[in-house]
């Protein structure tokens, strides 16, 4: 095998670890499961109105790390897109992230930033930002408990079907709480879409001589030459699957969000106004609408044109089959994964990365970041 190293998926974390080691003179082979390049960030054109699509849910780009946006501009330039997000709740739309104007328009009042802050700190009671043990006491410690039911309690029941007990608090400061009108949805210095669509920016990252992708090439297909097999203790290897389907579970499935998309395409130039709209309460069983036109407003003809399409999304639990989007990391899981990052330290030239690889939930950005540190300090 003319092959220094062995890439097993082709999302931003596989492809950041074989475009460097391409760069540096080595010959890499990434396969991936499916006949398609970038795992979840894959995007393509919808057929009837040339509307890109992403595939497995919207793809927002975002960093602050200095060293990743200037890499990722290496592969595409980025569009000036602000990702901002609204939140239809009773019939009524909201402004999220919870800002000033959220707070106000919640309460009717026109209260100032001090006010506000005072207020959200009487409705969180006991809880505190700094102690808070899980995603419900951060929660309410951030946003008082009336915005906290409204907002969060329904949508996150849908979203991770587990009681915001059993979940990180990790996952509600992904959400900034501002007490002015600022409402982009990220912190972020660096934000914007690829100009070219997700696949060209993916594709261009793979295309270097001293790489070749092979597409439909399942790591544990026995029957295809570079399985876990043959290959795991023969070269370096770099993992972007799950960790417990590269040990076969024996140490317990780690728990997964999955999703589920109703595309539509319909008949009208303009559905919603907004990229994102959100459904936080009980009685709608989507958490949000999709209208991917209004990602790309500076593609012009497209996004004028008299169509629009539409993705529903609902979340559940996946099942072995699935695909996984989002780890659920509750203590069981803890459990299982640190079993499992005992046993993958026991593997010889086997590296993991990724949100799969690893069961943590990266952002893109977070991915790439930490494929460029491993191969930094571990690969090159
Ligand atoms: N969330 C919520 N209501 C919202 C938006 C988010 O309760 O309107 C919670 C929910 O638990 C979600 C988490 O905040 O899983 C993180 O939201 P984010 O938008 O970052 O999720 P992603 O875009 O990664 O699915």
């Amino acid at each position: 095998m003319d092959i220094d190293l062995l890439v097993v998926g082709s999302g931003f974390f596989g492809l950041t670890i074989a475009e460097r080691a391409a760069s540096a003179g080595r010959k890499v082979t990434v396969i991936d499961r499916r006949n398609h390049i970038g795992g979840n960030a894959y995007s393509e054109k919808e057929p009837e109105t040339g509307i890109e699509v992403h595939r497995y849910g919207a793809h927002l780009f975002h960093t602050s790390n200095e060293s990743v946006w200037e890499y990722v501009n290496r592969f595409t330039k980025f569009t000036n897109y602000v990702h901002r997000v609204y939140s239809t709740h009773n019939g009524q739309v909201f402004a999220l992230p919870v800002n000033l104007h959220t707070i106000n328009q919640f309460f009717g009042a026109a209260f100032t930033p001090d006010q506000a802050r005072a207020l959200v700190k009487e409705q969180a009671g006991e809880f505190d930002v700094a102690t808070a043990q899980n995603f419900y006491e951060k929660g309410v410690a951030l946003v008082g408990r009336p915005l906290f039911e409204a907002f969060f309690a329904h949508y996150t029941a849908k979203q991770w079907q587990t009681s915001p007990e059993q979940l990180s608090g990790d996952i509600v400061s992904r959400l900034p709480v501002r007490y002015n009108y600022d409402n982009r949805y990220f912190n972020d210095t660096y934000e914007g879409l690829p100009k070219d669509g997700y696949t060209a920016w993916l594709e261009r990252m793979a295309d270097h001589p001293n790489i070749t992708v092979s597409l439909g090439t399942d790591f544990f297909d026995e029957s295809q030459p570079l399985h876990q097999g043959a290959v795991v203790g023969q070269l370096p290897v770099v993992y972007t699957g799950p960790v417990d389907r590269y040990f076969d579970f024996t140490e317990g499935f780690l728990s997964w969000r999955t999703l589920d998309f109703e595309q539509e395409i319909l008949p009208v130039g303009d559905f919603q106004g907004t990229p994102v709209m959100n459904y936080p309460d009980a009685d709608v069983p989507f958490t949000r609408i999709h209208e991917f036109k209004h990602f790309h407003p500076e593609r012009k003809d497209i996004f004028s044109g008299d169509k629009t399409v539409i993705m529903r999304e609902f979340s559940r639990f996946a099942e072995r089959d699935d695909e996984p989007y989002y780890p659920v990391n509750t203590s069981a899981d803890r459990v299982g994964l640190l079993a499992y990052r005992d046993l993958a330290k026991g593997e010889k030239d086997v590296f993991f990365g990724g949100r799969l690889g690893t069961y943590q939930y990266l952002d893109m950005h977070m991915a790439i970041g930490s494929a460029l540190s491993m191969w930094n300090n571990q690969l090159s």
